[in-house]
């Protein structure tokens, strides 16, 4: 048994926000039907034959320029190594579609669907989650499902893809009027209502102009930060009101079509 392996399935198995693609605990259960491809930062468990075996090399290219990418960019440093389970089909995961993950920072593994094709969706869909485990390892846990879910999308490296933010302000100036007010995605209470796709795309998008104009100092002030308070530490940190921040980011978006 590896050792990657052995970590992953001694973890206890907890309930989580259906909301949410990242518990903190798990998986429970993991079968022994792997091969392993090892990258400095990375154990890649690939089923014998399976398209993410035939991809590992190039998956575990982008992984590392992300790995790399996280740290520089958000100014921490992690020294983890991360367990990626990629799966053959959502059955085989046991997961609701073929574009699916979920992320286990605290025994530092991933698991997700890995299907063709080999493009930036896939490529976005693994970084995702292998942020999850970076950036909570190196940052502490998100109090806010606005951060907690925003974060792993807002600092993707394009180098391989341009689904980070180059995909993010464009598809925010397209979708303008469908978003709802940051003062409601803030809320956990409220954030299992919409949509998730809108939420997870436009907390990834706001949270990536604050990293581009104003650095990652800040930004990380936010990440302890509860719903209840985040209004009010948002202004204090920045100076400026969510909403202010809000309509800047929607006009700086709409420069980006
Ligand atoms: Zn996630």
């Amino acid at each position: 048994m590896n050792p990657s392996w052995r970590r992953v399935i001694v973890a206890l198995a907890v309930a989580w926000p259906a909301a949410a693609c990242e518990p903190i605990l798990g998986p429970s259960r993991v079968d022994s039907n792997w091969r392993v491809v090892d990258t400095p930062h990375f154990s890649l468990n690939v089923r014998p034959g399976s398209f993410a075996e035939q991809n590992a090399a190039t998956l575990g290219e982008v992984l590392e320029d992300q790995y790399a990418y996280t740290a520089r960019v958000l100014e921490f440093s992690y020294a983890g190594r991360v367990s990626m389970f990629l799966y053959n089909s959502a059955a085989d995961a046991d997961m609701g579609s073929d574009h699916s993950g979920s992320a286990y920072p605290d025994t530092e593994a991933v698991r997700a669907t890995c299907v063709p094709p080999l493009d930036g969706s896939l490529f976005g869909l693994l970084s995702h989650e292998s942020n999850h485990v970076i950036q909570q390892n190196g940052l502490g846990r998100p109090a806010t499902y606005f951060v907690l879910e925003g974060l792993p999308s807002a600092v993707l490296s394009e180098r391989y893809h341009s689904r980070g933010k180059t995909f993010l302000y464009s598809w925010t100036a397209s979708h303008d009027a469908q978003i709802p007010p940051l003062s409601n995605l803030i809320d956990d209470d409220k954030w299992s209502s919409h949509d998730q796709q809108i939420a997870y795309n436009a907390s990834a998008s706001f949270l990536a102009y604050l990293l581009e104009v104003n650095g990652p100092s800040r930004l990380k002030q936010l990440l302890p930060v509860n719903s209840k308070d985040f209004a009010r530490k948002f202004e204090e940190v920045y100076s400026s009101s969510l909403e202010e921040a809000e309509r800047a980011w929607r006009a700086f978006c709409a420069g980006h079509r």
